[in-house]
């Protein structure tokens, strides 16, 4: 079968179209996404996710979930959980095929016991820093082991006994026999085995040795039967290791093919990084808004929807790059602006008293829910004598181009009346301004004047004696700096942006939103769109801004100068 989509071929696809051409697997399409329990998923994660259930999905083949639980010292049962729940949540699914590495492993001891039989592997003594030492460097070729040349009877005995637990931790490793002149430095004598007296989350207690994640991945692959095993770009040179197992133990051989990982500006993605930035306090915790992990982004606002699009959108490529991060936010706005609910919400209130409306008096206002949608209907907004607008739309001394709410000035409330500004009511002691006195035009309702004449500016509001009392958390790119990891000395956390977020503890929420549920977005009129953080309760709601309405990709791509 061939691809079928639109959008341009990349080359995985062409690969995969040319080995059906020729038959190379049967016609099979069989891949898998191979996580290691260690950390929660982010959105390059996400890259290799779409990839990986995408390619399966659109050659009507299959995409295993493989959890690669080789190290049992970093690894726990609640990244496991999190990271079924992530993938989940993307909208992909693996069916019965959840897998582990450690289901393979007497499998892999037996594949190693073999190795040891035909003379491709020896138990080795030195320690892990001699081992190093004897590794040599690009420019100079390593040197063999004492131990290399042990019978295989010896390798045999002392194999099993490590595998017995009669070996304390890192005294002995099992090692392949390849070449220690080898140029590629992953082909001198790798470990296979090392011995590690630790509990794992699924096997506790029967393993004392555990594989490398060299030993252990490409035969994962292989029971797997996965056609095409895609990977990214730093395992390229792991390559030649993998085929020399392969071809040694004469089993399936699945193609490895390597893709560049996705970067992004103002983002730092390791897990190493991002577990660095939740133990020093940095961020909340792992889902925090401004992180980028897939709960992070959950908890922001993002759908799964707009990090599909992006992903499909960045395509994949053999060289490594780092993609704006103008570009993810485009593509949220992109689906947002289809499905987000519009309301009216002031952040930073400033009282306007109507002075000609009748005291007491209030009515309900229509209001369109999306204009992108329209079966999306309208809803009820309270209009009454005292409102909030945003503290923003008034100047008392505009400057040129300041078209909102001045002294003197006529502007539209959205949904309702023009209104006028008569006085300015200041803190006697502060001089600050504290409310503004308007009149209204009765003649004007619904936001249009029988006479024609216009106004140059529409301003959201809410009505004082109805709107909800909210806190609002603002975000900003975790870094200050385009390209965090490449900033000298203490790296990364040197350029953590002091004003990554804003909290705003009292806005005013139309009262459309009481019933409003955790993770829903919404767009706040002219400020951005916003999603119900898990925090709300029933006495406050709580919002995160997952972005602002401003489109800088948009205006980037307007210009010509996008590369994407
Ligand atoms: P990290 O570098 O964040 O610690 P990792 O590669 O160690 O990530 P794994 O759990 O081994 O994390 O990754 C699972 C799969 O996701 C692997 O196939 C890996 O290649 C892929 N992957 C990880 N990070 C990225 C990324 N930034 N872009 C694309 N794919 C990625
Ligand atoms: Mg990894």
């Amino acid at each position: 079968m061939s691809v079928k989509r639109s959008t341009r071929l990349d080359f995985i696809r062409e690969i995969i179209n040319e080995d059906n051409r020729t038959g190379k697997h049967g016609g099979r399409v069989h891949t898998r996404f191979p996580p290691e329990p260690n950390g929660y998923l982010h959105i390059g994660h996400a890259k290799s996710i779409c990839l990986n259930f995408g390619i399966a999905e659109e050659y009507g083949g299959l995409c295993n979930l493989r959890f690669d639980d080789t190290n049992p010292v970093k690894e726990e049962q609640e990244y496991i959980d999190a990271i079924k729940e992530d993938v989940h949540w993307l909208g992909f699914d693996w069916g019965d095929r959840e897998y582990y590495a450690s289901d393979y492993f007497e499998q892999l001891y037996q594949w190693a016991v073999q190795l040891v039989k035909k003379g491709k592997a020896y138990v080795c003594d030195l320690t892990p820093e001699q081992v190093r030492e004897y590794r040599g460097t690009l420019t100079e070729p390593g040197r063999e082991s004492p131990y290399r040349n042990r019978s295989v009877e010896e390798n045999l005995e002392l194999l099993e006994g490590m595998r017995a637990g009669r070996f304390p931790d890192g005294s002995r490793t099992l090692r392949a026999k390849i070449d220690m002149a080898h140029p590629n430095l992953n082909m001198r004598d790798p470990v296979m085995y090392r011995i590690l007296h630790a509990c794992h989350p699924r096997t506790g207690d029967r393993w004392c040795i555990y594989p490398t994640y060299d030993f252990a991945h490409g035969q994962c692959d292989s029971i797997e039967r996965i056609t095409h095993s895609i990977c990214t770009l730093e395992f390229e040179n792991h390559r030649p290791l993998y085929d020399w197992f392969l071809d040694q133990l004469g089993i399936f051989h699945p193609q490895q093919i390597e893709f560049a990982r996705l970067n992004l500006t103002y983002t730092v993605l390791s897990k190493r990084k991002l577990l660095r930035l939740v133990e020093e306090g940095h961020v909340r915790g792992w889902d925090d808004p401004r992180m980028p992990t897939l709960r992070g982004m959950r908890r922001r606002g993002y759908t799964p929807q707009a990090i599909r699009n992006f992903c499909e959108r960045i395509g994949v490529a053999k060289f490594n790059s780092t993609v704006d991060i103008d570009l993810l936010e485009h593509c949220l706005r992109e689906d947002l602006n289809r499905r987000a609910p519009r309301v009216m919400a002031v952040l930073r209130p400033l009282r306007v008293v109507i002075d000609n409306y009748p005291e007491g008096g209030v009515e309900q206002m229509e209001a369109i829910n999306n204009p992108e949608d329209p079966g999306a209907g309208t809803r009820k907004v309270p209009f009454s004598r005292v409102l909030y607008i945003e503290r923003d739309d008034f100047r008392e001394e505009p400057p040129k181009r300041f078209y909102r709410l001045a002294p003197g000035r006529e502007v539209r409330l959205r949904y309702a009346y023009f209104v006028t500004c008569r006085e300015v009511v200041k803190d006697e002691e502060t001089g600050e301004v504290v409310e503004l006195r308007c009149t209204y035009d009765p003649a004007t309702r619904g936001g249009a004047a029988p006479d024609g004449r216009k106004v140059k500016a529409t301003l959201h509001w809410v009505s004082a004696a109805h709107a909800l009392e909210a806190e609002v958390r603002l975000y900003d790119h975790l870094f200050t700096e385009p390209y965090p990891e490449d900033v000298g000395e203490g790296g990364f956390t040197d350029c953590l942006n002091p004003r990554s977020l804003e909290v705003i503890p009292r806005c005013w929420v139309e009262p459309s939103l009481a019933p409003a549920q955790p993770l829903e977005i919404y767009q706040f009129e002219r400020l951005g769109y916003f999603c119900v953080d898990p925090d709300s309760t029933c006495q406050k709601l709580v919002f995160n801004r997952t972005v602002t309405l401003k489109d800088r990709w948009a205006k980037i791509e307007k210009a010509g100068k996008a590369n994407v």
